[in-house]
């Protein structure tokens, strides 16, 4: 007989607050004024899952999601009426099948991508203009060489290479290229920041923004500090309770040593779930509202909290973790973008 598990009876929760999501893009929406906000939602949604992040933030007025594949696209499921997507990595022959039927639009990225787009007749799609990142996206002398003539083109992108560095001369160089590109060319809209670009000024907003992790609690630029909410939480269960005497070691490598008798928690929450093992004994979980502080290494599917501070902690009780990214980040060195995306998928997603 096959085991079944049902999800709600997973010892380890991801809490995603869609409210605090929804918050954080209004919050993008007001700073891109005037110009319509998007939403990335590539790699799940940043590990948070893009079903219900599609969902909610097409409820609170989003239109323009941004997957990187058609494979991620697919998994989206059914859209919300006036939700459109676009496809980041552009078209592969494999891919033009199911991209024909689609009504997610790619983002043409090379000359390559611009023929075999042609090759479907005259369905839209936006294009990706590199202006000095050096990674997708068509020169500006291939842009407006004539190839890009008759497409229906929705928005011409570009993507800024250091956006979350306020002050580099990067910024203010690729912004002059686009912009010297754009009379040449026949589009629908103009799209070039992605968080931290929005953060950057009014010049950078043009008629769509992209941003992706400060959606989801990311903080990439200070001026988004104090206004973005912290989306993610994790819940594990205590697996085992032990006391451990003076001068005992705990856990891999003996890195942690008793300076007395302790009460400790194992729970069900390691490294492969994304928590990351640098973050070493900086992290404290919540039981029964009370901080624990982690003790010893982080293992692949165990940690260990002191519940000394603890009357009666039981197994099977929850423990919460915060996951305060910008917190985490300073710990370990670890981008807000790894964190996130590091999640795994042992985590039932809790939506609330
Ligand atoms: C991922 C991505 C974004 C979102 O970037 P954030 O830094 O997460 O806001 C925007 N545009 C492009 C092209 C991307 O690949």
């Amino acid at each position: 007989m096959t085991v079944q598990i049902k999800p709600e009876e997973r010892p380890l929760r991801l809490l995603v607050d869609l409210e605090a999501l929804a918050s954080n893009w209004r919050w993008f929406a007001v700073q891109s004024s005037g110009a319509a906000c998007g939403a990335a939602v590539k790699a799940n949604a940043y590990g948070v899952g893009a079903r219900q992040v599609v969902r909610r933030l097409a409820a609170a007025g989003c239109r323009d999601f941004f997957v990187a594949t058609w494979a991620e696209l697919a998994e989206l499921g059914d859209l919300p009426s006036g939700a459109q997507v676009s496809v980041l990595h552009g078209i592969a022959e494999a891919e033009m099948a199911s991209a024909k039927l689609s009504r997610a639009k790619p983002v043409l990225c090379s000359p390559q991508q611009v023929a075999l787009w042609r090759s479907v007749g005259d369905l839209p799609c936006d294009v990706m203009i590199d202006t000095g990142m050096n990674r997708l996206g068509l020169t500006p002398q291939e842009a407006v060489s004539g190839m890009l003539d008759g497409l229906q083109i929705d928005t011409v992108h570009s993507h800024l290479a250091c956006a979350d560095e306020p002050g580099h001369q990067m910024n203010v160089r690729q912004l002059g290229t686009l912009r010297s590109l754009l009379a040449e060319l026949a589009y629908g809209r103009v799209a070039i920041a992605n968080s931290a670009g929005v953060c950057l000024g009014k010049e950078y907003i043009f008629d769509l923004t992209r941003p992706g992790i400060g959606l989801y609690g990311g903080i990439v630029h200070p001026a988004s500090a104090t206004s973005l909410k912290r989306v993610v939480g994790m819940a594990a269960r205590i697996v085992q309770l032990r006391e451990v005497s003076a001068g005992a070691t705990v856990g891999y490598n003996a890195a942690f040593t008793a300076p007395g008798t302790i009460k400790l928690a194992i729970l069900n929450l390691g490294y492969a779930d994304g928590l990351p093992r640098s973050l070493g004994s900086a992290g404290t979980a919540s039981i029964s509202g009370v901080e624990c502080a982690f003790v010893g290494r982080i293992s692949m599917d165990l940690c260990a909290v002191d519940v000394s501070a603890l009357a009666s902690p039981r197994v099977g009780d929850w423990a919460e973790i915060a996951f305060d990214l910008a917190q985490v980040t300073r710990t370990t060195g670890l981008s807000p973008y790894e964190l996130l995306t590091g999640l795994g998928p042992r985590f039932h997603r809790v939506f609330v």
